[in-house]
């Protein structure tokens, strides 16, 4: 579990972060979301100390993080930035292995994480491993960076717009790719985001900052469906509301029986992207599948009419 207590940080005689408290639950991923300039970079510097806190503390599963020097700290939470931060001259493997080779792991343990992880975000060990950076797209160069933040299976990992610099369509990818390792793995995750739609699809919680406040701490549908103040509301946009609400429900909730042409949908999936196949195919309903088998099929009209229960 991580608490963070009345945490504060003040630049200059005006607070950037101002007295947030919060819990996050171990395995769980928390998504900060805000405008730029409301501390959300800041709040999660402080967590891992890249910024000491003017004042308020956190802790880490009970203890707190003001009792273990800096530099041990940050061996024991993961960070992965922007822009991947991966180091040119060395290969996937020595990038994904370094910080467990700062703790000393064996040699041959190291290997076996490296390989668990390649294969965990889909790159084949034995194509990858002895790659150079420049070598990698861009959203293979952003797998590494998290697959590094992970490799020593830390107490936490921080991302500050891990995917900021992904264009729409791998983004979207690079999020289920997250919520799928973290699941896996049962990491537990804070992530920064400018984008409600990112926080929404990603986050267990959200929490919303506004001017270095937490103004709204909650499950996505909680925020959705309840925003906390005029400033929400409007992160979250009138436009697409239906969209977003659809976004929340698993396809598994309105599965039926019967059948449907073309490829099917996982029932994990939701019904924001059901709807997606729908209009994409020009089908009035879809097969869906559960590990491997067809389960049933949902239609447009279910779709339809839980857009409208729940606008
Ligand atoms: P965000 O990540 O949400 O865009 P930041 O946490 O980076 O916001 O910044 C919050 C506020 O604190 C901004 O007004 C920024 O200018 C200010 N700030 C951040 N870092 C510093 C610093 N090192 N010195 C002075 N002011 C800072
Ligand atoms: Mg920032």
């Amino acid at each position: 579990m991580i608490e963070i207590d009345r945490i504060t940080k003040v630049y200059d005689g005006v607070p950037a972060v101002d007295a947030v408290t919060m819990t996050a639950e171990s395995g769980t991923i928390t998504v900060i979301v805000g405008t730029s300039g409301s501390g959300k970079t800041t709040l999660l510097r402080m967590i891992n100390r890249l910024e000491e806190p003017t004042s308020g503390e956190v802790r880490i599963n009970g203890e707190s993080t003001l009792a273990t020097k800096p530099h041990l700290l940050r061996r024991r939470i993961g960070y992965a930035i922007q822009g991947h931060g991966l180091f040119p001259h060395h290969t996937v493997a020595r990038n994904i292995g370094a910080v467990p080779r700062l703790l000393n792991w064996p040699k041959d343990r190291i290997q076996a994480r490296v390989d668990e992880l390649l294969t965990l975000f889909s790159m084949n060990p034995a194509e990858f491993r002895d790659r150079f950076p420049a070598e990698l797209s861009g959203g293979q160069q952003q797998r590494v960076g998290v697959a590094r933040a992970l490799a020593s299976r830390p107490d936490l990992l921080l991302m500050d717009e891990p995917f900021g610099a992904l264009d729409p369509i791998i983004r979207a990818r690079a999020q289920d790719d997250l919520r799928r390792i973290q699941r896996a793995l049962g990491s537990t995750i804070m992530l920064v985001t400018h984008d409600m739609e990112e926080a929404i699809r990603l986050g267990d919680r959200v929490a919303v900052m506004d001017g270095g406040h937490l103004v709204q701490y909650g499950t996505p549908a909680e925020i959705v469906a309840n925003p906390a103040t005029p400033f929400v509301a409007d992160m979250i946009g009138d436009v697409e509301r239906p969209l977003r609400l659809l976004s929340l429900v698993p396809v598994s909730e309105v599965v039926e029986n019967g059948e449907a042409p073309g490829s099917a949908l996982p029932a994990e999936g939701n019904l924001r992207d059901a709807l997606s196949a729908c209009l994409w195919t020009g089908r009035t309903a879809v097969p869906v599948e559960r590990d491997g088998a067809i389960v049933g099929r949902v239609t447009l009209d279910a779709i339809r009419s839980r857009a409208e229960l729940r606008a």
